[in-house]
């Protein structure tokens, strides 16, 4: 069966001043679908057209098509989900107890964090996974994610992402990710990451 984008559970203002609207809005209709568009090329008429979105991205990033553009789907999905207008702030939750344990302090998780996304050199994602009953912080080139083998510690489930390509903050904050990164903070929802935990 094909994948369909999936509908963005706010507008494309509700992110302001954060994330602006053209920018979500290109970055959904445009560069979502043009991954959705080329996975469903990529997998259909073949076996992989019965696998999870999922599975393809743990067993068939092998097949370049599979892993960036099953990868840009994976991950353009997370990232919505984990955005929102009412997010932002310290941690809740049973997360926010993972957090204290894993990292020490919120304060501690964010640098740790925005590190890795500072330090990601061109395009990219960075990641709080959950790996057993442990936290750790991660980054991937491209649209790979902590699902993919060799990118995070093996088996790992990714809780959040931030994109880091330009193309998610090159409008408004033009060369300024550390601005965006910061911004992001922001946004969290992490009622939505307490239900990946
Ligand atoms: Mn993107």
């Amino acid at each position: 069966m094909a994948f369909s984008l999936p509908n963005l559970p706010y507008s494309y203002d509700a992110l302001e001043p954060h994330i602006d609207a053209k920018t979500m809005e290109i970055h959904h209709t445009k560069h979502h679908n043009l991954y959705l568009t080329n996975l469903n090329n990529a997998i259909k008429g073949k076996e992989l057209e019965s696998k999870s979105l999922e599975e393809l991205c743990r067993n068939h990033t092998d097949n370049p098509a599979i892993r960036n553009h099953g990868g840009g789907h994976f991950n353009h999905s997370l990232f919505w989900k984990i955005l929102s207008p009412n997010g932002g702030g310290n941690s809740t939750g049973k997360i926010a107890d993972a957090i204290n344990s894993n990292f020490g302090s919120y304060d501690n998780f964010k640098e740790k964090f925005t590190n890795a996304a500072m330090t990601r050199f061109g395009s990219g994602w960075a990641w709080l996974c959950k790996t057993g009953n442990k936290l750790e912080i991660c980054s991937s080139a491209n649209q790979d994610n902590p699902l993919m083998p060799g990118i995070c510690t093996d088996k790992s489930i990714p809780l959040l992402g931030i994109d880091v390509w330009e193309h998610a903050y090159y409008l408004n904050y033009q060369n300024r990710r550390p601005d965006y990164i910061n911004a992001f903070f922001n946004l969290i929802n992490w009622e939505e990451v307490n239900n990946k935990v």
